[in-house]
């Protein structure tokens, strides 16, 4: 049995990056950036000015009220360009380019016209540099903005889109296979006969999957014969970059996921994790390069083990920097087991508190099995290993789960 962490490094060093290609800005959001984003202007690229007011010089609104000749009008999109002088304003727009000459800007409701509009009356002085935006003052041209390895969020596309990437280099998705094994299992528009159940495994699996960029191929429920299990993952596993499997990893008689890997020459790499739940989890490559996860059948520990394991795998084959779940502290709000020769990782639920703190409410569950109860959880709280009972207000590790 090796350790989770262990798991995780195995899982990382027999992942290869899938190549890159390029795809249009509208279609890269949750893709992994494969180039860096370069500033090929300066942001603002002009003295920009923040209100709707007067460009001034703000030497002459020392003796404010003052009175200035207006000679122009600035607006977003249609520029002022003269020099202005000593007694002279401009009227200027939020987003406007700031004459040269002027070096503040008096915001409208501290000034009003006069006179047919030919003069301005500035009631209070302005300090100089007021409600402008130099130019260059956010990013300098030729800046690096956004690192290679990076998951493109909403707020990335704004970036991509300022600086003219019209299209970006981006990690070709993995094609994951999902197959869920066991006689039990009843597709979701059956009314399962006795002693059968529906599969909800193939659903987590496949969601998960495409949260973490995948493009996922479904294929058909198979039963725990060998044979069976062996032709279905050998058609199936030609077409995917990986293949997730539930159900058939435990030590019953009925347990042929094994069996079926090694039958199709498969190299196993792990086949017990020191994980509670997910012990039984499978990593495995076939001979032509089709990478294997065999998880568990109970739904809670499906969720667990891939989530540690299976994502890691499918955002490292994109590119990403940091391929597994981040970890954050959080404070424990309530007492709970843990195991003596295995991590647990137990669903919970994060809020703040006071302080300002995060804190994880570890939720009442019945074990692995408990998908009802899970489906609650927005997080994993970790108990190491040997650790008998975790009291409230410890510190603990928590992932946030997709
Ligand atoms: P196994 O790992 O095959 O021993 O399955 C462990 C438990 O998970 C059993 O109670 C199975 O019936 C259940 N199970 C297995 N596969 C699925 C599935 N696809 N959907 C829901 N439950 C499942
Ligand atoms: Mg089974």
């Amino acid at each position: 049995m090796i350790s989770v962490a262990e798991a995780i490094q195995i899982v990382k060093e027999q992942t290869r990056r899938l190549a890159t290609e390029r795809v249009a800005i509208q279609n890269s959001l949750d893709r992994v950036l494969a180039e860096d984003i370069v500033a090929d202007t300066d942001l603002p690229p002009f003295n920009r000015s923040q209100m709707d007011g007067y460009a001034v010089r703000a030497e002459d609104t020392n003796d404010a009220p003052v009175r200035l000749r207006i000679v122009g009008e600035s607006a977003a999109g249609k520029g002022w360009h003269h020099d202005l002088k000593e007694g002279e304003a401009v009227r200027i727009m939020t987003g406007a380019p700031v004459p040269n000459g002027a070096n503040a800007v008096q915001q409208v409701e501290l000034a009003h016209e006069l006179k047919d509009n030919t003069v301005v009356e500035i009631l209070e002085s302005v300090a100089p540099g007021r409600s402008i935006v130099e130019r260059g003052n956010e990013i300098t041209g030729g800046e690096t903005i956004l690192r290679s390895g990076v998951v493109i969020n909403p707020a990335m596309q704004a970036v991509l889109a300022s600086f003219g990437y019209a299209s970006v280099e981006v990690g070709v998705q993995p094609r994951v296979g999902v197959m869920a094994t066991g006689s039990e299992l009843v597709a979701v528009d059956q009314v399962p006969g006795r002693d059968q159940i529906r599969d909800s495994n193939n659903y987590s699996i496949a969601a998960y999957a495409e949260r973490a960029g995948a493009l996922v191929e479904r294929f058909p429920l198979t039963g725990d014969v060998t044979a069976d299990l062996a032709t279905a993952i050998d058609d199936a596993a030609k077409r995917c970059d990986v293949f997730v499997t539930s159900g058939g990893v435990s030590m019953g008689v009925y347990d042929f996921t094994k069996a079926a890997l090694k039958k199709l020459g498969a190299e196993l790499f792990f086949e017990r994790v020191a994980l509670r739940p997910g012990k039984p989890t499978v990593f495995a490559r076939l001979p032509n390069g089709t990478l294997v996860f065999g998880l568990p059948g109970n739904p809670v520990s499906v969720s667990v083990t891939f989530n540690l394991f299976a994502r890691t795998t499918l955002r490292a084959m994109q590119g990403a920097n940091d391929p597994t779940l981040t970890t954050e502290n959080g404070v424990l709000a309530k007492p709970v087991k843990g195991s003596l020769d295995r991590d647990s990782y137990l669903p919970a639920q994060l809020t703040t508190n006071d302080d300002g703190e995060l804190v994880a409410f570890p939720l009442k569950w019945g074990g692995s099995s408990d998908f009802v109860a899970f489906a609650r959880a927005t997080a994993l709280v970790v108990i190491p290993a040997g650790v008998k009972i975790m009291d409230s207000n410890a510190i603990v590790k928590v992932l946030r789960l997709p």
